[in-house]
């Protein structure tokens, strides 16, 4: 992997990412300037960003959070932003709703209170806009003109929709056979959309070698030469979770597991909060979710392995068809850590759990939201997850972008004339 600096900027003023300090090195801790990084010089490690966090009380901080705007820049002090990024042209995603989902945890049988986060409710209708939000920020400190990305879908259309709107030029790539609602949300926002013969890894290989190639010069892929400061993103969902509870940690989170991004990224925004006195530190146990049918990371916890074997994806949650998954060693560490586990449901399960969630809470969820509660709902049948505990799922995607899943069986009950005695004739309405 070749380290890249910023092509053609010979400035050397020092870029202004709020609390960010520097990128630091996750396997031997080396440190770097804040630049379009994502390896360790020395080791090839993964680099993360390092912070110089507030140093005042907690309260102060939580009056100070709470003061803020109802999205993710209410955070700006905690994230790799300038101070004034609510003032720029973004979309603004995150503060989405944490549902109490009573019904649900009747069926499912949980007593502790069982809450659903739903980050359908994001401008590109999933949670990548929190993550692509945060790279803007550090493509425009790095003077890049054009976003780029390699993409199971949802990320494309993020990516679209907020270089629409920061002025930028777009170009993303994606698997060439994704779900229409997918392609569109991506190709809508008016940049460029290539699909790629081939699968995620693929695609992502492709992007690997155009980074480093005179054609990419100049380009910020999102979730690779910016995906240190992407990662970030994912600690809002950490932050609004225990605000919205009342400033505390849940018990137990079930998350969706693509390249382990998200995951590691909650954690580590849970970790933040017990550093700065926000939240009460207390254990609190991460799960991870995958679908049977890509599902390298469950496969590698469930036989006690450190490593992750890749897989060739084949399931119908494509949004989390990653084989060969970049953070799958760092997911296996937080769910073996913090007590948790990892666990991989079927197509089938997928769709039953997404008619389910409908069903009994009116959220129409994605593949992967169906991956995530199916595999809530078997931890929970296996006596893994604990059903006397606050447990929150998470629901990264909206229903609309993958109705193929659930088509086939949802359907008008019945096709009549406009008349009574029709509806009557069918029988209908007395259910
Ligand atoms: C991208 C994505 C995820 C998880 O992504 P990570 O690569 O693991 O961070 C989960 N759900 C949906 C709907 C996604 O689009
Ligand atoms: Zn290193």
């Amino acid at each position: 992997m070749a380290v890249q600096t910023v092509a053609g900027n010979a400035t050397t003023a020092p870029v202004d990412l709020g609390p960010a300090a520097a990128l630091s090195c996750r396997e031997c801790g080396e440190r770097f300037e804040l630049g379009p990084l994502f390896a360790c010089a020395s080791c090839f490690g993964p680099l993360e960003v390092a912070y110089d966090l507030p140093t005042g009380s907690p309260e102060e901080l939580r009056k100070r959070i709470e003061a803020g705007p109802d999205n993710i820049w209410r955070y700006a002090p905690l994230l790799p932003v300038p101070a004034d990024v609510a003032d720029k042209p973004n979309l603004n995603p995150g503060f989405t709703k944490l549902v109490k989902a009573d019904n649900l945890a009747r069926e499912l049988g949980v007593t502790g209170g069982l809450y659903v986060k739903d980050d359908s409710g994001n401008p590109t209708h999933s949670f990548k806009d929190r993550v692509v939000a945060i790279a803007v920020e550090a493509a425009r400190a790095f003077g890049f003109t054009t976003l780029s990305c390699s993409s199971t879908g949802n990320l494309a259309g993020a990516v679209g929709a907020a270089a629409a709107r920061a002025g930028l030029r777009s170009c993303v790539f994606i698997p060439h056979d994704l779900e229409q609602g997918k392609v569109v949300m991506a190709a809508v926002y008016g940049g460029e959309l290539v699909g790629i013969e081939g699968n995620y890894d693929d695609v992502n290989r492709f992007c690997s070698e155009l980074i480093g190639d005179p054609l990419g010069e100049g380009w910020g892929f999102v979730n690779v030469n910016l995906r240190p400061y992407y990662g970030e993103g994912s600690k809002t969902l950490a932050y609004e979770i225990c605000e919205q509870l009342g400033w505390r940690l849940p018990d137990q989170i079930v998350i969706p597991i693509a390249s382990g991004s998200q995951l590691t990224k909650i954690d580590k925004g849970l970790q933040e909060l017990i550093k700065l006195g926000l939240v009460e530190d207390r254990p609190y146990k991460i799960f991870g979710a995958q679908a049977e049918g890509c599902s390298p990371v469950s496969a590698a916890f469930k036989g006690g392995h450190d490593v992750v074997r890749p897989q060739k994806p084949n399931t119908i949650a494509k949004s989390l068809a990653i084989g060969n998954p970049a953070d799958g060693p760092y997911v296996l560490d937080i769910a073996r850590r913090t007590g948790g586990a990892v666990e991989d449901v079927t197509d089938e399960q997928v769709v039953d759990a997404i008619k389910l969630l409908a069903r009994t809470e009116g959220i129409f969820g994605e593949t992967a939201g169906g991956v995530t509660l199916g595999v809530t709902k078997k931890l929970i049948e296996a006596g893994v997850i604990d059903p006397a505990l606050t447990t929150v799922v998470v629901n990264t995607g909206d229903g609309l972008k993958t109705l193929d899943a659930v088509s086939a069986t949802s359907q008008a009950t019945a096709t009549i004339k406009p008349s009574l005695d029709a509806f009557r004739a069918a029988g209908l309405g007395t259910a």
